[in-house]
C-alpha cells in the first residue's frame, strides 16, 4: 500500500523553503493511510510477522514512528544529519554531557541556563569532568580558558537571561582548532531565526518545551547532530537511559512546529515594541534586548540571525517595584518557562537561576530588581497596557 506520501519521496521536499518544511515535516502525512495529520503511534511494541522479519520498529523506547517524524523534521529544520527527541531539554543535555569522559574539560557560557549548570555541577563533576564558565562574547577570554583536555564548548546565544551574544562562526573556529565539539543551545531563537550548524556547530540542543512546541503544554527536548558517531551516541543513550519523548508529546511538538514561523514572527515583532516601550519607562533602569543597536552583540546578531526573538530582560529601580510587577500583572502570567503563546514574566533570582552560584549571579547582574519576560503572541497593546498598570 505504497502511495504518494511514502518514505522515499523525502527528496521531493528538499527544495522547499523553511516555512513549508515546518508545515510538511519529514514524511508529513501517514505513509499507510495518507492521513494528513501524522498519526500518534500510541504503542509500546510492534508485531513481527515472522521470525527475522521486522518493520524496523521493535519497541518504543528505541524507536517510535511519531517520535521519529519529529526527530527527522528537526534534523531538516536545523540542517543536521539526525535528530533525537527526549523527555525534556534536561534529558537532551544529559546525553550531550554523556559524551564526556573522566578528565575532560568543558567551556560554557557564563550565564548558562541554571539547569544546565546543575547537570555539570552536580552530576558530571562527580564523574571527573571539569567545567569553566566564560563570557563567550569575549573571544580572548575564551581562548585563554582552553586547556589541553578541553573536549567541548557549550554555548547559548543569546544567553538566558542576560541576552549576551556569542559569535558562533568564530567560536566554532576556536573549538575546531582546540579539537573540541561545539554544542549550541538554540532554544531562544529556534532554527527559524538562527541555524547554528550552518555556522559551524556540531550539535544543536533545544528545550522543545519552549518555542518549538510553543503552547506551554509539553515538556520536551531535542538534539540534532552532524556526524554518524554522534548519532550513534545519542541513539545508545536513548536506548539505555529510556528518555525518549512519548508518542503523544512528540505529536504535540510536531503540531507546534507547523506554526513556528508565524509564531516566531509575532514574538519578534511584539518583543521589539515592548523593549522600546520599556526603555522609555521611568522605573526601568536597563533593558537587555539584542535588537537594540547599542547592544554589545548587535552586529554579531545581525550577522548570524534573521531575528531577535521574543525574550527581554530588564532591571527595575527597586526590589519593591519588581515584586509589585510580579504580583500585579493580570493578562501576563507570573510563571517559569518561555516561548509559548502566552506572555510569561519570571523572576530569575528565585526561579530559573536559583542554581547559579551567587557570585556568578551577582557578576552577571541577576539581582532582586531583575525581571525576565517571554513576550507572547497576544495583541501587543494588551501586553504593554498590562505592564503599564503593573508598574504604576
Ligand atoms: C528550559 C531550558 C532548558 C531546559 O529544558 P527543559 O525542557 O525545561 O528540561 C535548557 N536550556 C534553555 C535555554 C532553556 O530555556
Amino acid at each position: 500500500m505504497i502511495n504518494d506520501c511514502y518514505y522515499d519521496d523525502f527528496d521531493k521536499k528538499e527544495n522547499l523553503h523553511f516555512d513549508s518544511k515546518a508545515v510538511h515535516g519529514a514524511l508529513g502525512c501517514d505513509p499507510m493511510t495518507g492521513a494528513v495529520s501524522f498519526p500518534i503511534f500510541q504503542t509500546a511494541t510492534f508485531r513481527h510477522r515472522e521470525f527475522g522479519v521486522s518493520t524496523g520498529y521493535n519497541y518504543t523506547r528505541l524507536l517510535n514512528p511519531t517520535r521519529q517524524e519529529l526527530e527527522r523534521t528537526m534534523a531538516i529544520l536545523e540542517g543536521g544529519l539526525e535528530g533525537f527527541a527526549f523527555s525534556s531539554g534536561q534529558a537532551a543535555n544529559m546525553c550531550v554531557f554523556g559524551l564526556l569522559k573522566k578528565g575532560d574539560h568543558v567551556l560554557l557560557s557564563d550565564d548558562i541556563y541554571g539547569g544546565t549548570f546543575r547537570i555539570c555541577d552536580e552530576i558530571f563533576s562527580q564523574v571527573g569532568a571539569s567545567f569553566t564558565y566564560v563570557d563567550m562574547g569575549d573571544l580572548a577570554a575564551v581562548k585563554e580558558a582552553i586547556r589541553p583536555e578541553t573536549r567541548m564548548f557549550f554555548v547559548e546565544t543569546p544567553t538566558n537571561p542576560m541576552m549576551k551574544v556569542a559569535d558562533i562562526r568564530k567560536i566554532s573556529a576556536i573549538a575546531k582548532e582546540a579539537g573540541a565539539l561545539l554544542v549550541v543551545d538554540n532554544t531562544f531563537l529556534t532554527p527559524y531565526f538562527q541555524q547554528p550548524i550552518a555556522l559551524g556547530a556540531d550539535i544543536v540542543v533545544h528545550s522543545g518545551t519552549k518555542y518549538l512546541c510553543g503552547h506551554n503544554d509539553v515538556v520536551a527536548g531535542i538534539a540534532v547532530v552532524t556526524a554518524p558517531e554522534l548519532a550513534a551516541h545519542f541513539q545508545g543513550e536513548m536506548k539505555s537511559r529510556g528518555n525518549g519523548l512519548a508518542p503523544f508529546d512528540s505529536w504535540l511538538v510536531l503540531r507546534g512546529i507547523k506554526t513556528l514561523p508565524l509564531r516566531m514572527q509575532k514574538h519578534n515583532e511584539n518583543a521589539r515594541a515592548v523593549a522600546e516601550w520599556l526603555r522609555r519607562h521611568p522605573r526601568v533602569k536597563k533593558v537587555y534586548y539584542a535588537g537594540f543597536e547599542d547592544h554589545a552583540g548587535y552586529d554579531v546578531t545581525k550577522s548570524q540571525t534573521t531575528g531577535f526573538g521574543g525574550m527581554i530582560s530588564f532591571e527595575l529601580d527597586s526590589e519593591e517595584t519588581a515584586k509589585r510587577l510580579l504580583s500585579n500583572v493580570k493578562m501576563i502570567l507570573f510563571a517559569e518557562s518561555l516561548g509559548g503563546t502566552e506572555s510569561l514574566v519570571t523572576y530569575p533570582l528565585t526561579q530559573t537561576h536559583e542554581s547559579t552560584p551567587p557570585d556568578i549571579r551577582e557578576k552577571l547582574g541577576i539581582n532582586e530588581r531583575f525581571i525576565r519576560i517571554s513576550i507572547g503572541i497576544e495583541d501587543v497593546r494588551d501586553i504593554i497596557a498590562d505592564l503599564e498598570q503593573a508598574l504604576a
